[in-house]
């Protein structure tokens, strides 16, 4: 009888806790193994905030500067 590995909880949302697309599930590993671009999406915040979070953060540090 040989188990299966579990594989990791999806990544999640920093900020409103939404499981994040593009962003692979996989034990340390096989992370390793993984071209970065299959990692995390590739734009600011990209692997740690979603896209609707990330695009009111980027609209507020704009607005916060101007
Ligand atoms: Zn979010």
């Amino acid at each position: 009888m040989q188990y299966k590995e579990r594989k990791p909880q999806p990544a999640k949302c920093a900020n409103c806790g939404a499981v994040l697309k593009g962003v692979a599930r996989e034990r340390p590993y096989k992370m390793k193994r993984l071209p970065k671009s299959a990692k995390r999406p590739e734009r600011p915040f990209g692997g740690n905030l979603c896209s609707k979070c990330s695009r009111e953060k980027i609209k507020a540090e704009i607005r916060a500067t101007a």
